[in-house]
């Protein structure tokens, strides 16, 4: 058995094994040889690239596989799970207080001045209402947003 370089007409280039080197000949003036890769019959011994001469710091070529991209079905998870924790947290704040809508600024700084009974509240407060309390030391805390419509 002798095994011989190939190339096509169309440059694939491949190994083929014979019984001899005349079998090859045979074959070859027979038109029986045929590329694996398009199948035309025009093919040919390729010639081999020496091995002496070959560049000492040439890095072997080797087929990579693809970096693994991931279905992003960890994130998808993490996100809902994190959805869910939001949503469970704003259930539990709807549950054990009281909804002062729109004066929900007025009623956290008269609590927090202990002009109005204590007590946990949520409601509606513009981004700086929600400042002006923190800097007056007033304990609030954005709450997330319900996934529930408002009536
Ligand atoms: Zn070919």
């Amino acid at each position: 058995m002798i095994r011989y370089s190939l190339i096509c007409a169309n440059g694939h280039e491949f190994e083929s094994w014979f019984a001899s080197g005349d079998a090859y000949d045979a074959l070859e003036k027979q038109g029986h040889l045929s590329c694996v890769v398009c199948g035309t019959s025009k093919v040919q011994k390729s010639l081999m690239a020496p091995a002496i001469g070959r560049k000492s710091n040439q890095a072997p070529v080797q087929q990579t596989m693809p970096e693994p991209v991931g279905d992003g079905g960890e994130a998808l998870k993490a996100a809902r799970e994190l959805a869910s924790f939001m949503e469970k947290v704003r259930s539990h704040v709807e549950a054990h207080a009281e909804y002062v809508g729109d004066n929900f600024a007025d009623e956290a700084r008269a609590i927090h001045n202990k002009e109005a009974e204590i007590r946990q509240i949520y409601g509606e407060a513009t981004l700086e209402e929600a400042r002006d309390l923190i800097e007056e030391g007033v304990a609030v805390a954005p709450l997330p947003p319900s996934r529930r419509k408002r009536n």
